[in-house]
């Protein structure tokens, strides 16, 4: 199997950023974006980022480089996981909102038991995280409403569906994973510490490994 990660953005993207810009979208994805490839790697599973530079570049080319992977390796041997992290605004101010959150396209496809699979490995990987989250939500960083690992349960798995063009416009299983709010100040603390960003990556690894064991069976 052939991993294909998209991390997302660039540094030429405007916003996607946490308001006091500690936290830049498109180098946290390119940092994890790393990690996992590195992760993956020593588990013997080949990974390969299609995005290395650092200025951004279009969805479509995006699909076009994870598509030429799914021509040269079969899709049938490829996965697409996109990084990002998440925001409740876009006017430059601190939020209430957090936690971790998958895409996948509408209706059911392979990409469904691939999201299914990092929910899972999330809810383990990032309990640490989870405590977390309770202690400070009592303390107001996060609205009551709120809860560590966000679901939409309405079609009977926990991802939500989007049509985002690299995940309509990519042929293979492909999941686009928002992993905690950058606008919120307490995520943005936990993925900018070496703790969050190797537990995020973690997390992706043992999704992943747990997928590609369920279909080999
Ligand atoms: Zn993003």
């Amino acid at each position: 199997m052939i991993v294909i990660i998209d991390n997302g953005h660039g540094v030429n993207t405007a916003g996607k950023c946490s308001p006091d810009r500690q936290l830049l979208e498109y180098k946290w994805a390119r940092e994890v974006g790393l990690l996992l490839q590195e992760q993956l790697k020593a588990h013997g599973i080949e990974a390969i980022r299609i995005v290395t530079e650092d200025k951004d570049i279009s969805l479509k080319e995006r699909c076009n480089r994870a598509n030429a992977l799914c021509n040269r390796y079969g899709t049938a041997n490829c996965i697409f996981v996109s990084l990002h992290c998440n925001a409740a605004g876009a006017d430059g101010r601190w939020k209430t909102a957090g936690g971790w959150c998958v895409y996948t396209s509408p209706r059911i496809t392979k990409a469904d038991a691939l999201a299914t699979c990092l929910w899972n490995a999330a809810n383990t990987v990032l309990a640490p995280y989870a405590e977390r989250f309770r202690v400070l939500q009592a303390k107001g960083a996060y609205d009551p409403k709120q809860v560590p690992f966000r679901a939409d349960w309405s079609d009977g798995d926990p991802d939500y569906e989007a049509k985002f063009t690299v995940l309509t416009g990519t042929k293979c299983p492909a999941v686009l994973t928002e992993s905690l709010f950058q606008d919120n100040k307490s995520d943005m603390e936990y993925l900018l510490s070496d703790e969050g960003k190797a537990a995020i990556a973690q997390l992706h690894v043992e999704g992943i490994l747990n997928y590609i064991k369920s279909v080999a069976k």
